[in-house]
């Protein structure tokens, strides 16, 4: 299992960046995935900033770059992304983040910097916690979680600080 990445601190982002990359490309080969150009760059826009980004962002991006400007250009690739566990939707914002855990299966939680709209990919167990054993009581079998959190990150909370 990889390090969770501290994306709310100081780290080595090009490092970061071409783990990612290159983990979402073992994925692709290994699972015979076209990693189009597209698919390629939407990921790549996603890992610049530790952002969440709405598909129309991500569109305007594209268009600049001459690869597309039909919205469903980028939804196909959001999409693909999405369900290869390379990108994840945050509900909260209707935005899309690269995963930084591409290795391993887990189920994100978010946290959300309501100032500078970073988010922070955590890792949570579903079987744990509260929901969990309330599952189990009653016979139930989670599938699927949607765990966000919203607040200030560290930086915001010191640039309010100051
Ligand atoms: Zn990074
Ligand atoms: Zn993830
Ligand atoms: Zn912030």
């Amino acid at each position: 299992m990889r390090e969770q990445v501290e994306v709310f601190g100081a780290h080595d982002h090009a490092g970061c960046m071409a783990d990612a990359m290159a983990a979402a490309e073992r994925h692709c080969t290994a699972n015979k995935l076209q990693f189009t150009p597209s698919r390629r760059r939407v990921l790549e826009i996603l890992l610049r900033e530790h952002k969440a980004m709405g598909a129309y962002e991500i569109l305007d991006k594209l268009r600049e770059e001459g690869l597309g400007s039909q919205p469903p250009v980028a939804y196909r690739a959001l999409d693909f992304l999405v369900t290869h566990g390379f990108a994840h939707r945050i509900e909260r914002l209707n935005a899309f983040i690269a995963c930084t855990r591409t290795e391993d299966r887990h189920t994100p939680a978010f946290l959300i910097c309501r100032s500078c709209d970073r988010v922070v990919e955590a890792d949570t167990d579903p079987e744990a916690g509260e929901l969990g054993r309330a599952a189990k009581r009653t016979g139930f079998i989670i599938e699927r979680t949607v765990r966000e959190a919203e607040g200030l990150c560290p930086r915001c909370v010191e640039r309010n600080a100051a």
